[in-house]
């Protein structure tokens, strides 16, 4: 802990698409141990009933005592529910099927958007990034993502239907900045599962550069086996096989990310 000033709050990021299957929760488990490796304090939140985020961060989803489930009801506080990933280096607030029915108990609630954002208020000095790895989606467990964010990251293959999809998205932010979360920016587009020797995902890529500039990170994620291998042995990629392409890049994205976000006690 700095004593000399006071201790800088978390950023907090969700990694998000509606899209399923792009790689969200490859890059938000990523991510997060990429930024462990460069000694930022990580905390990654499962707000997905999938539960992937947790598993592939090496905690056994049915086993933990508690989670998102119970804090975004109020029974749990994240001090309570966090466990630690000891393959990762990072902490996580696991999810599994109960976190499901938190969409019907959120309902009849007042702020009911608002529970994740007030729940991370008292740990937010405890880290110094919080992702979000969000379900596929846009219900209300992403808007409390979104809710509590101060930016999105949105990982994508360079597929021909991406750039449509991607406006909904665009738009749903747009939204949620107007209407809930004034601080909630787009921080960029990963183009994720990339493969340079097909020719449309190069056109696709360019195209994804000349509609949104620098908010396409430099970053470029390769299609890469054992980025898909690590969640089975319950570790991040960057930690499985840290020499691999796939890890490699996501370190690299890691730094990208210190990079932009300017640090808040420098
Ligand atoms: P969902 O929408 O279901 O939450 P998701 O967007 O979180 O999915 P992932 O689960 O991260 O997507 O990835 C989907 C599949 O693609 C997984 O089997 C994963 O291992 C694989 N995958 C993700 N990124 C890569 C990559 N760069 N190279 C190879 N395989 C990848
Ligand atoms: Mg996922």
């Amino acid at each position: 802990m700095n004593h000399s000033s006071t201790p800088s709050t978390a950023r907090v990021f969700c990694i998000a698409n509606q899209k399923g299957g792009v790689g969200k929760t490859t890059t938000a488990i990523n991510l997060a141990a990429g930024l462990a490796t460069h000694g930022k304090r990580v905390l990654l939140i499962d707000l997905d009933p999938q539960g992937n985020a947790t598993m592939g961060s090496g905690i056994d989803k049915s086993s933990v005592s508690s989670n998102l489930y119970q804090v975004l009801i109020g029974e749990a506080t994240i001090e309570q529910a966090r466990v630690r990933s000891e393959t990762g280096g990072y902490d996580v607030l696991p999810a599994n099927r109960e976190l499901s029915g938190a969409e019907i108990d959120l309902v009849g609630m007042q702020d009911r958007e608002l529970q994740l954002k007030h729940a991370i208020v008292p740990v937010s000095t405890d880290y110094d990034f919080v992702l979000i790895d969000c379900p596929p989606t846009l219900s209300l467990l992403t808007l409390n993502g979104l809710a509590a964010a101060h930016g999105v990251i949105i990982p994508m293959q360079c597929e021909y239907f991406a750039l449509e999809g991607l406006s909904d998205l665009v738009n749903t932010i747009k939204r949620v900045h107007h209407n809930i979360n004034p601080e909630l920016m787009l921080i960029g587009l990963l183009r994720v599962m990339f493969d340079p020797r097909v020719t449309l995902q190069q056109q696709v890529s360019a195209q994804l550069v000349s509609h949104f500039g620098d908010k396409v990170f430099r970053t470029v994620v390769p299609r890469n086996v054992r980025l898909a291998e690590a969640p089975s042995h319950g570790m991040p990629g960057v930690v499985y096989d840290k020499s691999s392409r796939g890890a490699q890049a996501y370190i690299a994205f890691g730094a990208e990310m210190i990079e932009r976000v300017v640090p808040a006690a420098a």
